[in-house]
């Protein structure tokens, strides 16, 4: 039986920088993934921050940034907010295939078309059984999406709740502002959630939508519908949808010999559901730990648990976000609307991504509505 340090699975965006991390420990890494290649499986926007780049260290090169843009948020009356900052739009498979030539260089092995399928757990190491044979492991990181089968193994039963979403990437569209993400808010438009548009030029867009207590099919096809001057003579190539964890991190995703990271443990940011930043900064911080770990022969829980130093900033960010999309999720329409009037760009951006809401907080108190609302959800 082959032996690792450390076995990854799954090569979404937590898996390939996880591999990254490890290989580049001296961990001699496998990282193993079901799909016949490395490429975004799974349905996704593609919209990230320059910061993503960087932290990956992938080079903002034309073929993987295929759209620079800016963004707008609409309230449910249609004003809205523009966000200067200038975010990428990705083609995710040729990133995540950047990252895990990073992970080669470092030695790490790579199967595609291999699935995890079980795992035993021992005193010192993990067997794992995929579809081709067995292997030894001092340590296994589950990356391996939403309904992580690592987590399965483990007798992992929490889950972050999920949105359900659901995306057509559209061609022949006449889209207005090319250079802009637009994101939707309104109980008419996305109970619960949002309807986005994210555009790759003029004719191709990402049009998608997630909500909560309702048929995203139904939303989405209303929403496109409603944008008949951009949308109505666009046709749609690809449909596809997923569950979005929104909820939260899991509460342990660090077991004796096992870390999970990314959708696997609920990592996305909860207003935006963005996934591919926190993923590959819980990868890199998860593939550290476990290379370290491995290679000392101490891969207890309490060791691996310095995952949760490494990863602090962003549970902290996670947090943080969760706690105002409690209070958002509740608003009703002509809140949202009144919250647009009041919040400005680097409002939005602090309280979405849960970065520095106490500040937004402050602010929004002097106002009879929100300082009950919002205020004394984010300061308690
Ligand atoms: C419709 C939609 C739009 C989104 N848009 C955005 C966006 O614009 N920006 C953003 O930042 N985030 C977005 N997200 C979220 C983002 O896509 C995810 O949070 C992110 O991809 C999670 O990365 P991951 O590596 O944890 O999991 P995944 O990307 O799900 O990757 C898991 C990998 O594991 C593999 N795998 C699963 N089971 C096994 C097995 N048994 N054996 C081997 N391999 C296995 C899968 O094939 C897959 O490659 C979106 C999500 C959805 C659903």
């Amino acid at each position: 039986m082959e032996k690792y340090d450390v076995i990854v699975v799954g090569a979404g965006p937590a898996g390939v920088a996880a591999a990254k991390a490890s290989g580049k420990t001296g961990a001699k890494t496998l990282l193993i993934e079901k799909a016949p290649a490395i490429m975004a499986n799974k349905p996704c926007g593609q919209a990230t921050s320059q910061e993503t780049l960087k932290t990956a260290e992938v080079k903002p090169e034309p073929d993987i940034v295929l759209n620079k843009a800016y963004a707008i948020v609409y309230a449910p009356n249609m004003n809205y907010v523009k966000i200067d900052r200038i975010g990428f739009l990705i083609d995710k498979s040729r990133f995540l295939q950047e990252i895990a030539a990073q992970a080669a260089e470092y030695g790490v092995e790579i199967h595609v078309r291999e699935e995890f399928i079980d795992m035993k757990i021992a005193d010192r190491s993990v067997v794992v059984k995929t579809s081709r044979g067995e292997y030894e492991a001092g340590v296994v990181i589950g990356a391996d999406g939403y309904n992580s089968r690592v987590a399965k193994c483990v007798g992992v039963i929490e889950k972050s709740e999920p949105i359900p979403t659901i995306q057509y990437i559209m061609v022949n569209c006449r889209i207005k502002y090319p250079d802009a993400v637009r994101f939707f808010l309104g109980n008419n438009v996305a109970p619960g959630g949002y309807a986005w548009i994210f555009p790759k030029n003029e004719k191709i867009a990402e049009v998608g939508i997630g909500v909560r207590v309702a048929s995203a099919k139904e939303y989405l096809d209303a929403f496109v519908k409603r944008f008949s001057d951009e949308l109505g003579k666009a046709q749609i190539i690809d449909y596809r949808g997923a569950p979005v964890p929104i909820g939260g991190m899991i509460k342990d995703p660090v077991r004796d010999r096992v870390i999970l990271i990314g959708d696997a443990a609920g990592t996305v940011i909860p207003l935006t559901g963005a996934g591919i930043h926190s993923s590959i900064a819980a990868g890199l911080a998860a593939g550290k730990v476990a290379g370290e770990a491995s290679q000392e022969g101490e891969t207890s829980r309490e060791r691996l648990g310095e995952f949760y130093e490494l990863y602090k900033p962003w549970i902290e960010r996670i947090d943080k976000s969760l706690k105002v999309l409690r209070v958002v999720e509740k608003l009703s329409d002509s809140e949202l609307n009144m919250l647009a009037e009041i919040l400005s760009d680097q409002d939005i951006l602090d309280l979405a991504n849960g970065l520095d809401i106490v500040r937004v907080a402050k602010k929004l108190a002097s106002h009879p509505i929100f300082a009950i609302k919002l205020v004394k959800a984010i300061l308690t």
